[in-house]
Protein backbone atom coordinates (compact mmCIF):
# COMPACT_ATOMS: atom_id res chain seq x y z
CA UNK A 1 0.00 0.00 0.00
CA UNK A 2 1.31 3.74 -1.10
CA UNK A 3 0.77 6.80 1.61
CA UNK A 4 -2.92 7.57 0.03
CA UNK A 5 -3.75 4.13 0.61
CA UNK A 6 -3.13 4.29 4.24
CA UNK A 7 -4.14 7.96 5.03
CA UNK A 8 -7.41 6.17 3.84
CA UNK A 9 -7.08 3.09 5.94
CA UNK A 10 -6.26 5.27 8.73
CA UNK A 11 -8.83 7.83 8.24
CA UNK A 12 -11.97 5.01 8.98
CA UNK A 13 -10.15 3.77 12.66
CA UNK A 14 -8.21 7.03 14.04
CA UNK A 15 -10.50 9.48 15.84
CA UNK A 16 -10.92 12.83 14.13
CA UNK A 17 -8.48 14.93 16.29
CA UNK A 18 -6.14 16.21 13.81
CA UNK A 19 -6.22 18.06 10.57
CA UNK A 20 -2.97 15.69 8.87
CA UNK A 21 -1.02 15.47 6.15
CA UNK A 22 -1.92 12.67 4.14
CA UNK A 23 1.69 11.78 4.33
CA UNK A 24 3.06 8.74 6.47
CA UNK A 25 6.52 8.62 7.60
CA UNK A 26 8.56 5.92 7.99
CA UNK A 27 12.21 6.32 8.96
CA UNK A 28 14.36 8.97 9.77
CA UNK A 29 17.99 9.58 9.46
CA UNK A 30 19.60 12.97 10.64
CA UNK A 31 17.45 16.03 10.08
CA UNK A 32 15.86 14.18 7.28
CA UNK A 33 12.74 11.83 7.66
CA UNK A 34 11.14 9.21 4.36
CA UNK A 35 8.04 8.60 3.53
CA UNK A 36 6.37 5.29 2.66
CA UNK A 37 6.59 6.27 -0.85
CA UNK A 38 10.93 7.24 -0.42
CA UNK A 39 10.13 10.92 -0.94
CA UNK A 40 12.96 12.69 1.66
CA UNK A 41 11.94 15.84 3.92
CA UNK A 42 14.42 18.35 5.86
CA UNK A 43 13.24 18.32 9.36
CA UNK A 44 12.22 21.91 10.85
CA UNK A 45 9.78 20.39 12.89
CA UNK A 46 11.58 17.83 15.15
CA UNK A 47 8.47 15.53 15.78
CA UNK A 48 7.48 19.09 17.31
CA UNK A 49 10.43 20.07 19.28
CA UNK A 50 11.12 16.72 20.52
CA UNK A 51 13.86 14.99 18.30
CA UNK A 52 16.70 17.01 19.30
CA UNK A 53 19.37 14.75 18.72
CA UNK A 54 17.87 14.01 15.54
CA UNK A 55 16.83 10.37 13.71
CA UNK A 56 18.20 7.44 14.36
CA UNK A 57 21.01 8.64 16.16
CA UNK A 58 22.94 4.87 16.75
CA UNK A 59 24.57 5.36 20.24
CA UNK A 60 20.66 6.46 21.61
CA UNK A 61 19.01 3.57 20.20
CA UNK A 62 22.12 1.30 21.19
CA UNK A 63 21.44 2.64 24.92
CA UNK A 64 17.89 1.79 24.80
CA UNK A 65 17.98 -1.54 23.19
CA UNK A 66 20.35 -2.27 25.63
CA UNK A 67 17.90 -1.40 28.58
CA UNK A 68 15.14 -3.26 26.98
CA UNK A 69 17.20 -6.66 27.31
CA UNK A 70 17.83 -5.57 30.62
CA UNK A 71 14.77 -4.51 32.48
CA UNK A 72 12.02 -2.75 30.64
CA UNK A 73 9.58 -2.32 33.22
CA UNK A 74 9.52 -2.53 37.10
CA UNK A 75 7.00 -0.73 39.43
CA UNK A 76 7.18 2.56 41.26
CA UNK A 77 7.28 0.60 44.25
CA UNK A 78 10.73 -0.16 43.89
CA UNK A 79 13.75 1.73 43.16
CA UNK A 80 15.50 1.56 39.58
CA UNK A 81 19.10 3.53 39.03
CA UNK A 82 18.41 5.01 35.57
CA UNK A 83 15.25 6.79 37.10
CA UNK A 84 17.23 7.57 40.22
CA UNK A 85 20.63 8.89 37.39
CA UNK A 86 17.70 10.43 35.08
CA UNK A 87 16.78 12.66 38.74
CA UNK A 88 19.87 13.90 39.50
CA UNK A 89 20.61 14.86 36.62
CA UNK A 90 17.48 16.80 35.70
CA UNK A 91 17.84 18.82 39.84
CA UNK A 92 21.33 19.56 38.16
CA UNK A 93 19.94 21.26 35.77
CA UNK A 94 17.35 22.59 37.03
CA UNK A 95 18.86 24.07 40.31
CA UNK A 96 15.28 22.63 41.94
CA UNK A 97 15.44 19.59 44.42
CA UNK A 98 13.22 16.85 43.90
CA UNK A 99 11.45 15.37 40.52
CA UNK A 100 8.48 13.25 39.35
CA UNK A 101 8.49 11.17 36.44
CA UNK A 102 5.80 11.11 33.72
CA UNK A 103 4.96 10.01 30.46
CA UNK A 104 4.13 13.30 28.75
CA UNK A 105 4.42 17.37 29.02
CA UNK A 106 0.19 16.95 29.78
CA UNK A 107 1.30 14.94 32.71
CA UNK A 108 4.24 17.00 34.14
CA UNK A 109 1.51 19.74 33.94
CA UNK A 110 -0.94 17.74 35.82
CA UNK A 111 1.54 16.88 38.49
CA UNK A 112 2.65 20.72 38.95
CA UNK A 113 -1.16 22.24 39.49
CA UNK A 114 -1.76 19.15 41.87
CA UNK A 115 1.41 20.28 43.67
CA UNK A 116 -0.08 24.02 43.97
CA UNK A 117 -3.30 22.86 45.13
CA UNK A 118 -1.84 20.34 47.82
CA UNK A 119 0.05 23.15 48.99
CA UNK A 120 -2.53 25.79 49.35
CA UNK A 121 -4.93 23.08 50.89
CA UNK A 122 -2.01 22.19 53.74
CA UNK A 123 -2.37 26.11 54.72
CA UNK A 124 -5.60 27.07 54.39
CA UNK A 125 -7.32 23.70 54.63
CA UNK A 126 -8.97 23.97 51.23
CA UNK A 127 -8.65 23.07 48.04
CA UNK A 128 -10.08 26.35 46.42
CA UNK A 129 -6.32 27.88 45.75
CA UNK A 130 -6.53 30.00 42.69
CA UNK A 131 -4.08 29.96 39.59
CA UNK A 132 -3.38 32.51 37.28
CA UNK A 133 -2.05 31.26 33.55
CA UNK A 134 -1.82 33.52 30.53
CA UNK A 135 -3.92 33.96 27.39
CA UNK A 136 -2.05 32.22 24.92
CA UNK A 137 -0.61 29.93 26.74
CA UNK A 138 -0.43 26.44 25.97
CA UNK A 139 -0.39 23.71 28.26
CA UNK A 140 -1.23 20.16 27.40
CA UNK A 141 -5.09 18.81 26.62
CA UNK A 142 -5.87 16.99 29.63
CA UNK A 143 -8.49 18.21 32.28
CA UNK A 144 -6.07 19.93 34.33
CA UNK A 145 -3.80 20.47 31.47
CA UNK A 146 -6.52 21.85 29.54
CA UNK A 147 -7.79 23.87 32.27
CA UNK A 148 -4.34 26.42 32.33
CA UNK A 149 -4.13 27.05 28.67
CA UNK A 150 -5.30 30.13 27.56
CA UNK A 151 -7.59 29.47 24.12
CA UNK A 152 -10.72 30.06 25.07
CA UNK A 153 -11.77 27.68 22.00
CA UNK A 154 -10.09 24.74 23.31
CA UNK A 155 -11.46 24.78 26.76
CA UNK A 156 -14.90 25.95 26.16
CA UNK A 157 -16.85 22.51 25.35
CA UNK A 158 -15.10 20.85 28.44
CA UNK A 159 -16.13 22.27 31.70
CA UNK A 160 -12.69 22.64 32.81
CA UNK A 161 -11.58 23.52 36.23
CA UNK A 162 -12.87 26.35 38.23
CA UNK A 163 -10.33 28.74 40.07
CA UNK A 164 -8.05 29.34 36.52
CA UNK A 165 -7.37 33.05 35.95
CA UNK A 166 -6.14 34.43 32.63
CA UNK A 167 -3.73 37.28 32.64
CA UNK A 168 -2.00 38.43 29.64
CA UNK A 169 1.69 37.36 29.26
CA UNK A 170 3.86 40.09 29.54
CA UNK A 171 1.62 42.39 31.13
CA UNK A 172 3.02 42.58 34.84
CA UNK A 173 0.41 44.81 35.57
CA UNK A 174 -2.57 42.89 34.12
CA UNK A 175 -0.55 39.54 36.54
CA UNK A 176 -0.35 41.40 39.48
CA UNK A 177 -4.14 42.64 39.08
CA UNK A 178 -5.23 38.86 38.83
CA UNK A 179 -4.08 38.50 42.62
CA UNK A 180 -6.48 37.26 45.39
CA UNK A 181 -6.21 36.14 48.78
CA UNK A 182 -6.61 32.57 47.44
CA UNK A 183 -3.64 32.51 44.72
CA UNK A 184 -1.70 29.69 45.03
CA UNK A 185 0.18 29.32 41.72
CA UNK A 186 1.72 31.40 38.15
CA UNK A 187 2.07 29.19 35.62
CA UNK A 188 3.43 30.16 32.33
CA UNK A 189 5.96 29.31 29.65
CA UNK A 190 9.48 31.06 29.23
CA UNK A 191 8.93 31.04 25.65
CA UNK A 192 5.33 30.57 24.59
CA UNK A 193 5.83 28.14 21.71
CA UNK A 194 2.05 27.39 20.51
CA UNK A 195 0.64 30.61 21.53
CA UNK A 196 2.79 32.42 18.86
CA UNK A 197 6.60 32.41 19.71
CA UNK A 198 6.71 34.81 22.16
CA UNK A 199 9.73 34.92 24.82
CA UNK A 200 8.88 36.35 28.23
CA UNK A 201 10.49 39.58 28.78
CA UNK A 202 13.38 39.90 31.19
CA UNK A 203 11.46 42.53 33.10
CA UNK A 204 8.39 41.21 33.39
CA UNK A 205 9.85 37.56 34.65
CA UNK A 206 12.04 39.27 37.29
CA UNK A 207 9.07 41.37 38.51
CA UNK A 208 6.53 38.31 38.90
CA UNK A 209 9.15 36.23 40.15
CA UNK A 210 9.56 38.67 42.75
CA UNK A 211 5.95 38.99 43.13
CA UNK A 212 5.65 35.43 43.52
CA UNK A 213 8.09 35.61 46.59
CA UNK A 214 6.32 38.65 48.15
CA UNK A 215 3.06 36.93 48.18
CA UNK A 216 4.20 33.30 48.84
CA UNK A 217 2.69 32.39 45.56
CA UNK A 218 4.55 29.27 43.67
CA UNK A 219 6.10 30.50 39.90
CA UNK A 220 5.49 26.88 38.13
CA UNK A 221 7.85 27.33 34.76
CA UNK A 222 6.57 25.43 31.93
CA UNK A 223 9.28 24.30 29.95
CA UNK A 224 8.35 21.53 27.87
CA UNK A 225 8.82 23.02 24.62
CA UNK A 226 11.45 25.80 25.46
CA UNK A 227 13.53 23.69 27.98
CA UNK A 228 16.53 21.37 27.23
CA UNK A 229 18.36 23.66 25.10
CA UNK A 230 16.27 24.74 22.71
CA UNK A 231 16.83 28.41 23.80
CA UNK A 232 20.85 28.05 23.87
CA UNK A 233 21.02 27.13 27.66
CA UNK A 234 19.58 23.68 29.46
CA UNK A 235 16.77 25.89 30.74
CA UNK A 236 15.34 29.35 29.27
CA UNK A 237 14.96 30.88 32.92
CA UNK A 238 18.83 30.12 33.19
CA UNK A 239 19.16 33.31 30.76
CA UNK A 240 16.89 35.53 33.29
CA UNK A 241 18.80 34.98 36.47
CA UNK A 242 15.50 33.40 38.19
CA UNK A 243 14.19 30.32 39.48
CA UNK A 244 10.90 28.92 39.52
CA UNK A 245 9.69 26.98 42.53
CA UNK A 246 7.92 24.28 40.09
CA UNK A 247 9.21 23.52 36.56
CA UNK A 248 7.81 21.08 33.92
CA UNK A 249 9.74 18.95 31.05
CA UNK A 250 9.08 16.43 28.40
CA UNK A 251 9.39 16.55 24.33
CA UNK A 252 13.40 16.62 24.25
CA UNK A 253 14.05 15.41 27.25
CA UNK A 254 12.89 11.60 25.53
CA UNK A 255 14.29 12.73 22.80
CA UNK A 256 10.93 10.28 21.35
CA UNK A 257 11.00 8.47 23.89
CA UNK A 258 7.40 9.34 25.67
CA UNK A 259 8.77 11.00 29.28
CA UNK A 260 7.96 14.01 31.06
CA UNK A 261 8.83 15.78 34.48
CA UNK A 262 7.76 18.13 37.36
CA UNK A 263 10.32 19.42 39.64
CA UNK A 264 10.09 21.28 42.78
CA UNK A 265 12.01 22.83 45.08
CA UNK A 266 12.14 20.68 48.52
CA UNK A 267 9.40 22.78 50.59
CA UNK A 268 7.32 22.96 47.91
CA UNK A 269 7.87 18.81 47.11
CA UNK A 270 7.39 17.89 50.11
CA UNK A 271 3.69 18.79 50.02
CA UNK A 272 2.87 15.82 48.24
CA UNK A 273 3.34 12.71 50.31
CA UNK A 274 2.19 8.56 49.13
CA UNK A 275 -0.72 8.32 48.09
CA UNK A 276 -0.94 11.83 46.58
CA UNK A 277 0.30 11.21 43.20
CA UNK A 278 1.24 8.08 40.87
CA UNK A 279 1.84 6.51 37.82
CA UNK A 280 2.37 3.11 36.70
CA UNK A 281 4.51 3.59 33.70
CA UNK A 282 6.28 6.82 34.57
CA UNK A 283 10.37 6.45 35.65
CA UNK A 284 10.08 2.77 34.41
CA UNK A 285 13.75 1.99 33.54
CA UNK A 286 13.24 2.11 30.24
CA UNK A 287 12.00 5.60 30.28
CA UNK A 288 14.53 7.02 32.80
CA UNK A 289 17.61 5.42 30.39
CA UNK A 290 16.27 7.69 27.71
CA UNK A 291 16.56 10.47 29.73
CA UNK A 292 19.85 9.31 31.20
CA UNK A 293 21.70 8.88 27.31
CA UNK A 294 19.88 12.14 26.79
CA UNK A 295 21.46 14.38 28.94
CA UNK A 296 24.99 12.32 27.92
CA UNK A 297 24.86 12.50 24.12
CA UNK A 298 23.89 16.47 24.53
CA UNK A 299 27.52 17.02 26.11
CA UNK A 300 29.28 14.61 24.21
CA UNK A 301 27.98 16.81 20.79
CA UNK A 302 27.99 20.30 22.44
CA UNK A 303 24.82 20.56 21.77
CA UNK A 304 23.99 23.71 23.71
CA UNK A 305 27.73 25.48 21.30
CA UNK A 306 25.42 24.37 18.33
CA UNK A 307 22.22 25.57 19.51
CA UNK A 308 23.87 28.97 19.75
CA UNK A 309 26.13 29.26 16.85
CA UNK A 310 23.29 27.87 14.38
CA UNK A 311 20.25 29.86 15.81
CA UNK A 312 22.32 33.24 15.74
CA UNK A 313 22.47 32.32 11.46
CA UNK A 314 18.72 30.85 11.44
CA UNK A 315 17.71 34.26 13.01
CA UNK A 316 19.88 36.07 10.30
CA UNK A 317 18.03 34.37 7.51
CA UNK A 318 14.73 34.65 8.97
CA UNK A 319 15.27 38.85 9.29
CA UNK A 320 16.45 38.72 6.05
CA UNK A 321 12.78 36.80 4.60
CA UNK A 322 11.18 39.39 6.81
CA UNK A 323 12.88 42.42 5.38
CA UNK A 324 12.54 40.96 1.53
CA UNK A 325 8.74 40.13 1.59
CA UNK A 326 5.95 41.51 2.06
CA UNK A 327 3.74 39.22 3.48
CA UNK A 328 6.66 38.22 5.62
CA UNK A 329 5.66 40.94 9.20
CA UNK A 330 7.84 39.34 11.95
CA UNK A 331 10.42 37.28 13.18
CA UNK A 332 10.54 35.91 16.72
CA UNK A 333 11.62 33.98 18.90
CA UNK A 334 14.68 32.36 20.86
CA UNK A 335 17.49 30.14 20.32
CA UNK A 336 16.60 26.97 17.66
CA UNK A 337 12.40 28.38 18.73
CA UNK A 338 11.44 30.44 16.14
CA UNK A 339 8.94 32.17 14.35
CA UNK A 340 7.99 33.78 11.26
CA UNK A 341 4.45 35.85 11.25
CA UNK A 342 2.87 36.16 7.83
CA UNK A 343 0.23 38.83 7.15
CA UNK A 344 -2.07 35.74 5.94
CA UNK A 345 -2.76 32.39 6.73
CA UNK A 346 -0.11 30.25 6.50
CA UNK A 347 -1.24 26.80 5.83
CA UNK A 348 -0.83 26.98 2.47
CA UNK A 349 2.63 27.91 2.65
CA UNK A 350 3.04 24.86 5.06
CA UNK A 351 1.77 22.56 2.63
CA UNK A 352 3.49 23.83 -0.78
CA UNK A 353 6.90 23.79 1.38
CA UNK A 354 5.89 20.31 2.95
CA UNK A 355 5.44 19.13 -1.29
CA UNK A 356 8.37 21.00 -1.70
CA UNK A 357 10.51 18.33 0.63
CA UNK A 358 10.57 20.55 4.01
CA UNK A 359 8.33 20.05 7.18
CA UNK A 360 7.97 23.24 9.54
CA UNK A 361 4.65 23.59 11.75
CA UNK A 362 2.54 26.35 12.39
CA UNK A 363 1.62 28.03 15.54
CA UNK A 364 -1.46 29.90 15.53
CA UNK A 365 -2.71 30.48 12.00
CA UNK A 366 -0.49 33.21 10.53
CA UNK A 367 2.68 31.86 12.10
CA UNK A 368 5.61 29.39 11.09
CA UNK A 369 7.03 27.49 13.78
CA UNK A 370 11.14 26.44 13.19
CA UNK A 371 11.86 23.68 15.76
CA UNK A 372 14.32 21.82 14.45
CA UNK A 373 16.62 19.13 15.72
CA UNK A 374 19.73 21.01 18.02
CA UNK A 375 22.35 19.23 16.01
CA UNK A 376 21.27 21.30 12.66
CA UNK A 377 23.82 22.39 11.14
CA UNK A 378 24.05 25.82 9.08
CA UNK A 379 24.09 23.93 5.73
CA UNK A 380 20.15 22.83 6.98
CA UNK A 381 19.75 26.02 7.31
CA UNK A 382 20.76 26.96 3.72
CA UNK A 383 18.69 23.63 2.52
CA UNK A 384 15.69 25.36 4.25
CA UNK A 385 16.02 29.17 3.27
CA UNK A 386 15.83 27.61 -0.68
CA UNK A 387 13.03 25.80 -0.25
CA UNK A 388 10.71 28.43 1.84
CA UNK A 389 12.02 31.30 -0.06
CA UNK A 390 11.13 29.96 -3.32
CA UNK A 391 7.61 29.18 -1.63
CA UNK A 392 7.15 32.86 -0.09
CA UNK A 393 8.35 34.49 -3.34
CA UNK A 394 5.51 32.59 -5.15
CA UNK A 395 3.23 33.72 -2.45
CA UNK A 396 4.17 37.50 -2.53
C1 LIG B 1 3.77 20.16 24.04
C2 LIG B 1 3.53 20.99 25.23
C3 LIG B 1 2.79 20.49 26.32
C4 LIG B 1 2.11 19.14 26.31
O1 LIG B 1 3.04 18.12 26.25
P1 LIG B 1 2.56 16.65 25.76
O2 LIG B 1 3.81 15.83 25.85
O3 LIG B 1 2.02 16.81 24.39
O4 LIG B 1 1.53 16.17 26.70
C5 LIG B 1 2.67 21.31 27.43
N1 LIG B 1 3.25 22.52 27.48
C6 LIG B 1 3.97 23.01 26.46
C7 LIG B 1 4.61 24.35 26.58
C8 LIG B 1 4.12 22.28 25.28
O5 LIG B 1 4.80 22.78 24.26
Amino acid sequence: MDSKQWSEAADQVLMHTYGRFPVVLERGEGVYLYDLDGKKYLDFGAGIAVFALGYNNKEYNDALKMQIDKLLHTSNYFYNVPAIRACEKITQMTGLDRVFLTNSGTEAVEGAIKLARKSYYLKHGTADGEIIAMNHSFHGRSMGALSVTGTQKYREPFGTLSGIVFADYNNYEDVASKITEKTCAIIMETVQGEGGLYPASPEFLKKVRTLCDEKEILLILDEIQCGMGRTGTMMAYEQYGIEPDVVTLAKALGCGVPVGAFAAKEDVAKALVPGDHGSTYGGNPFAAAAICKVFELFEKYQVLENVRQVSAYLEEKLDMLAKKYQCVKERRGRGLMQGLEFDRPVKEIIKKSMNAGLITFSAGERIIRFVPPLVIKKEHIDEMMGILESVIAAEN
